[in-house]
């Protein structure tokens, strides 16, 4: 209706009366550029106008992994408005004609996935650092993620907060589609924070844009002002550097620590902690925690840390792949490739670094299964997070599904490093539509070829990826990122 209008005008105006005969060409001119402009909007008026109303979809024959540790076999889904109606046997199911059924003929549906610690701006692909933390940088790392199949994505702690609450409120006015962008406040020690080396990009950024990145606390006071300071921010996150970064800067003590998580449980703000130590665990479960950025999974995380982490309902995201991708010829992963720039890739090629596969001990292989098996007997919920972004080549989303690899080398089954992509991500970050294809939920999946169960590296068998119920133009996000 409205690109018919647009055609009405464009008629009118390139046909304009006029007995002019200075004016005549020059109005015809107007017309043709009018004419060539509307033209050149069409496709984008016919995009949005997709984007505005979601189709009736109906996804049928099809495997549907539901995101809390079951599955449908030869099932069905109906989505409409951006949301899962319901969930089951096609029979049940009632259509009428304006609904798209697509067969997907034994193929997987799974809820997109969530990475519950990233850090996002820094990375400009051909360069890392502060310099690059733009709107787009941003809006470029977050579909990245929806690219490789997320439906949302934790910056740990490191963003400029104006720009990021300012991004955050594009995305729900729904300017870009993408991951959802959630974030925290950060809080060490006066002029500490992230490792050495991203440290000085982060001061570096919060001076030149004037924002807030790094809230630095002494003394119970001022964290008691800084947690207020990020309360009236309405942020509900703060993130907490306790380590000594391997004896460069200050530690967090246990005394500050409890004063920051005190003030912060009474303005309703979780905190969740970055920890060198496994024995800085028991302290900080203590103090009330939400949960661990990094696992520290090995000889040191034993069943007493699992047992008290289990009690306290604190979740561990073990990182895991962030000390064993970067010693990998990730450059040769065509998954990867799909979403670099070819200089990029063929810089990984060349880089010594990254052509030595490591050789893992089996014993501190043998550490670090019975390290994860204990946390799994302790029903800790263990989350996916990959700290992507946090160094340079720590590549945004496809790290997400090299560890969920690592979580099932380490003792894991597919379906549980799923739920662990997937709802307990959610549910531990407050995402109460996400993480689960449940009738009510928004429509964010994957459509994947290959049974991740059988497989967990099938979730790289990515056919299409839905957001709000709208499959992505992953071609087109894919030519972006390579050139
Ligand atoms: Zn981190």
């Amino acid at each position: 209706m409205h690109i018919r209008q647009s055609f009405d005008i464009v008629s009118l105006f390139a046909g304009f009366p006029t007995r002019n005969p200075v004016l005549r060409p020059f109005l015809a001119a107007i017309g043709l550029l009018v004419q060539l402009l509307v033209l050149l909007m069409l496709p984008l008026a016919a995009s949005q106008a997709q984007e505005a109303r979601p189709a009736t979809l109906l996804l049928e024959n099809v495997r549907v992994i539901i995101g809390d540790g079951s599955v449908l076999q030869d099932a069905a889904m109906l989505v409409a408005d951006g949301r899962i109606v319901s969930v089951g046997q096609r029979s049940n199911m009632e259509v009428d004609e304006s609904v798209e059924i697509i067969d997907l003929n034994g193929k997987t549906l799974v809820p997109a996935f969530i990475d519950s610690h990233a850090h996002l701006g820094y990375e400009g692909h051909r360069s890392w650092g502060g310099s690059n933390y733009s709107r787009d940088n941003l809006i470029d790392h977050l579909q990245r993620y929806a690219y490789y199949g997320f439906s949302a994505v934790f910056s740990a702690g490191s963003d400029p907060d104006t720009l990021a609450l300012e991004v955050q409120q594009a995305q729900l006015r729904g300017d870009f589609d993408a991951a959802r962008f959630l974030f925290a406040a950060g809080m060490a020690p006066p002029g500490q924070g992230p490792n050495d080396q991203f440290l000085v990009h982060a001061l570096a950024l919060e001076q030149q844009t004037g924002q807030k990145i790094l809230y630095g606390v002494a003394n119970a006071e001022q964290a008691t002002e800084a947690v207020q300071q990020i309360a009236a921010k309405k942020l509900s996150v703060i993130k907490i550097w306790v380590d000594d970064r391997g004896g460069s800067q200050q530690k967090l003590s246990q005394d500050l620590y409890r004063e920051i998580v005190a003030a912060a449980t009474q303005n309703g703000i979780e905190v969740y902690a970055h920890q060198q130590y496994a024995s800085d665990m028991p302290g900080l479960i203590e103090a009330g925690v939400t949960g661990f950025l990094h696992g520290r999974i090995g000889a040191d995380l034993g069943m007493d840390i699992a047992r008290q982490l289990g009690q306290a309902q604190a979740f561990v995201v073990p990182n895991m792949g962030l000390g064993e991708l970067r010693r990998e010829a990730i450059g040769l992963d065509p998954f990867l490739q799909q979403s670099l720039p070819e200089a990029v890739a063929a810089r990984l090629l060349e880089s010594d670094r990254r052509s030595r596969i490591p050789l893992r001990s089996t014993a501190v292989e043998a550490e670090l299964q019975a390290s994860f098996a204990a946390l799994l007997d302790a029903e800790v919920d263990i989350l996916l997070g990959t700290d992507a972004g946090a160094v340079p080549d720590h590549f945004f989303g496809y790290t997400g599904h090299r560890e969920l690899e690592i979580f099932v080398r380490l003792g894991m089954t597919p379906m549980q490093a799923i739920v662990a992509a997937t709802s307990k991500p959610a549910q531990r970050l407050g995402l109460d539509d996400l993480g689960l294809l449940r009738p009510g939920y928004s429509a964010d999946f994957m459509v994947l070829e290959n049974n991740p169960l059988e497989d967990i590296r099938n979730t790289r068998s990515i056919e299409s990826v839905y957001l709000n119920g709208r499959a992505l133009d992953r071609e087109r996000l894919a030519e972006g990122f390579t050139h």
